[in-house]
C-alpha cells in the first residue's frame, strides 16, 4: 500500500509538548500526539471505492492485512505521527470549554492528483481529549456516519467522506436512550476523510484562552492551506477568509434544507471551517415535511437543530467564529457587514433553491408567495418530502387538473383528506400552472431538471435501521445494497423501488429510526 504521505497540520501548528495519553487541559497548542488503541479482532466491512481512488489505492491494496490493520489503527504508517486536535465549542448554545478529539484520531495527511486529504479514525481509542468517556464508538453509530456521508456526496452536499467501515472486535459499554440501562454493543472503527478536519471549536478555545499567537499560526495556516486564493494573511485576508466560511456554510445548509437533512447536533465544533456535513450523528432524514423536526431526541424539549432552524444556526454558528476571529481584526464592522448580509444572502439562495425544486428556473416576483404557500401546504398534513417532490415532476401543463392526484402518494394518512387540504393543494396548483407557463421547459425537460435537484432515494432514517439490525446479526448485505444505491440518488433504479416508499409504519416511533440519541 502506497500513500504519498505529506503532513502539515502536526508539522507546521504548535504540538503539546506531552505525549502521555491521560485526559488534560491543553494549552499554547493544536493538537495532542496521540497513538490508536490496538483492538481484539479487526475485520474490514466496507470499503468505499471512490475513496480509494481519491487516495491513490487499489482494491487489491483494501484487501491486505497492512490495510486492515492502519484503518483500525492496528499499525502506524511509517513516517507518521498520529494526533488528537484540541478544540472546544459552544453544545446547545452554552460555552463547554475544551472538547476536542475525544473519540477521533488523526492518522496522517496524503496528497493525490493534487487533493490533500486527512485521514481520521473514529472510535480508536482514547486521547488526551476524551474527558470522562471511552474514545470508542459503536457498529450502528459507525454504520450510520460510513452511509452518510457517502450518501450525502453522492447528493451534491459537501461534505466529510468515508474509507472504510470496520469491525474492532472489542464490546462497547452504552446507555442508548440514557435510561440506566446500559449493554454492550459491538465496536467499529470508520476511517473517515476530509481535506481538513478543523472545526469553528478550533479557533474559539484558543480566543476563549487569549492565546493570540496560536490562533494567528492557525488562521494562517488554515488561508495557506484551504483558502489560498485569499493570499497573504493581513486583516483585509482575515475578513475574506470569514467571509468564504460563512459563503461555504451557507451554501451547505441550502443543500441540507434542499435534500432534507437534519444534522442533528450543530454545536459550533460539529461546525467545518471548510463548510463541510461533518460528525454524523443523531441526524435524520425529513420524512414528513416538518420545520419543527429533530431527529435528536436530547434535543427534544428546545428543538434547538430542528429542521427550519438550521439556517438561524448557522448564523448564530458564525457570530461565535466572529468572535473567534475579533482579537486578529481588531475591529466589528467588518464581521458585522458579513454576519448581516447572510440573512439576504440566504433569503436569495433558500428562494432559488426552493424554485429549482419546483421546475422554476427564471425570476418572478410571486415566486416568494407561491413557495411560501407550498411549505404550508406541506404542513397540513404529514407529507413525505422525497416522494412529493418526485411525483410533483410528473405534474404536466396538458393535465393541470391533476395536481392533487399527482401528489397524494406523498400523503401519510391516505384515509383522511380533508375537504380543507384538497381545495388548498387545488389552489396552489391553479397558481403552480399558471407560473409554470412563464417557463420555457416542456414538461419533460421540466421533469429531467427537477430529477436532478430532488432525490429520490435518501437515507431514510429506518432504512439505515435495516442495515443496522442485520449488520448486529452479522449480515452485512444490506450496508453493501444501501452503499450501492445511494451512489446514484436521483436516477431511476430498476427493482430498487422498494427504497422508494414512505417510512413504514413500525418505524414511526422505533429508537434509531425516528429517535436517536448522541449516545454512539
Ligand atoms: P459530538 O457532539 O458527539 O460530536 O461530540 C462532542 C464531544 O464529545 C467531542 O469532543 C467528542 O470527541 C466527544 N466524545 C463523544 N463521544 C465520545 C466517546 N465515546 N469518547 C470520547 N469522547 C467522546
Ligand atoms: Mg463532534
Amino acid at each position: 500500500m502506497k500513500l504519498n504521505i505529506q503532513d502539515t497540520f502536526n508539522k507546521e501548528l504548535p504540538a503539546d509538548p506531552i505525549t502521555e495519553n491521560y485526559v488534560r487541559q491543553v494549552e499554547n497548542a493544536c493538537f495532542s500526539f496521540v497513538t490508536p488503541t490496538k483492538t481484539v479482532n479487526p475485520q474490514i466491512l466496507h470499503v468505499s471505492p471512490e475513496m480509494l481512488e481519491n487516495l491513490g489505492l487499489s482494491k487489491d491494496d483494501s484487501q491486505t492485512e497492512e490495510f486492515k490493520n492502519v484503518f483500525t489503527g492496528n499499525e502506524i504508517l511509517t513516517n507518521t505521527q498520529p494526533y488528537a486536535m484540541c478544540y472546544g465549542g459552544h453544545q446547545f448554545g452554552n460555552w463547554a470549554g475544551q472538547l476536542g478529539d475525544g473519540r477521533a484520531i488523526n492518522l496522517t495527511e496524503i496528497v493525490h492528483n493534487n487533493k490533500r486529504w486527512a485521514i481520521q479514525l473514529k472510535g480508536s481509542g482514547k486521547t488526551p481529549y476524551s474527558r470522562t468517556a471511552d474514545g470508542l464508538a459503536v457498529l450502528r453509530s459507525s454504520i450510520r456516519e460510513y452511509l452518510c456521508s457517502e450518501a450525502m456526496f453522492h447528493l451534491g452536499v459537501p461534505t466529510t467522506r468515508a474509507l472504510s467501515l470496520a469491525l474492532s472486535g472489542d464490546p462497547v459499554l452504552r446507555d442508548m436512550l440514557y435510561n440506566g440501562n446500559p449493554a454492550y454493543e459491538k465496536g467499529a472503527i470508520v476511517s473517515r476523510i476530509a481535506p481538513s478536519f478543523l472545526r469553528f471549536g478550533n479557533y474559539q478555545i484558543l480566543a476563549v484562552r487569549n492565546d493570540v499567537p496560536t490562533l494567528k499560526t492557525l488562521v494562517d495556516y488554515t488561508i495557506k492551506h484551504f483558502y489560498a486564493e485569499l493570499g497573504t494573511p493581513s486583516k483585509e485576508t482575515y475578513l475574506q477568509f470569514f467571509k468564504k466560511v460563512a459563503e461555504n456554510n451557507l451554501e451547505m445548509v441550502i443543500h441540507w434544507q434542499r435534500v432534507g437533512f437534519v444534522h442533528g447536533v450543530m454545536n459550533t465544533d460539529n461546525m467545518s471551517i471548510l463548510g463541510l456535513t461533518i460528525d454524523y450523528g443523531p441526524y435524520g432524514w425529513l420524512e414528513g415535511y416538518d420545520y419543527g423536526w429533530t431527529p435528536n431526541t436530547t434535543d427534544s424539549q428546545h428543538k434547538r437543530y430542528r429542521y427550519g432552524n438550521q439556517p438561524n444556526i448557522v448564523l448564530w454558528n458564525l457570530y461565535q467564529l466572529a468572535n473567534a476571529l475579533y482579537p486578529l481584526i481588531g475591529e466589528t464592522e467588518g464581521l458585522e457587514a458579513i454576519l448581516s448580509d447572510f440573512g439576504t444572502s440566504f433569503e436569495k439562495k433558500y428562494l432559488n433553491m426552493m424554485r429549482s425544486k419546483i421546475g422554476l428556473f427564471t425570476e418572478n416576483e410571486n415566486d416568494q408567495k407561491l413557495i411560501q404557500e407550498l411549505e404550508n401546504n406541506l404542513h397540513l398534513t404529514e407529507t413525505d418530502m422525497t416522494i412529493f417532490y418526485r411525483n410533483l415532476s410528473r405534474f404536466t401543463k396538458e393535465n393541470m387538473e391533476s395536481g392533487f392526484k399527482t401528489i397524494q402518494d406523498a400523503f401519510y394518512n391516505t384515509n383522511e383528506q380533508s375537504l380543507e387540504l384538497i381545495e388548498s393543494w387545488e389552489k396552489w396548483f391553479e397558481s403552480y400552472s399558471q407560473r409554470l407557463l412563464l417557463e420555457k421547459e416542456t414538461d419533460t425537460e421540466r421533469a429531467e431538471k427537477m430529477n436532478r435537484i430532488n432525490p429520490k432515494y435518501v437515507l431514510r432514517n429506518y432504512m439505515a435501521q435495516l442495515a443496522i439490525d442485520a449488520a448486529d446479526k452479522g449480515d452485512y448485505s444490506i450496508i453493501d445494497e444501501l452503499f450501492n444505491l445511494l451512489k446514484n440518488p436521483y436516477s431511476e433504479q430498476e427493482n430498487q423501488e422498494k427504497w422508494f416508499a414512505k417510512r413504514p409504519d413500525w418505524a414511526r416511533n422505533k429508537v434509531g429510526c425516528s429517535m436517536l440519541s448522541c449516545s454512539s
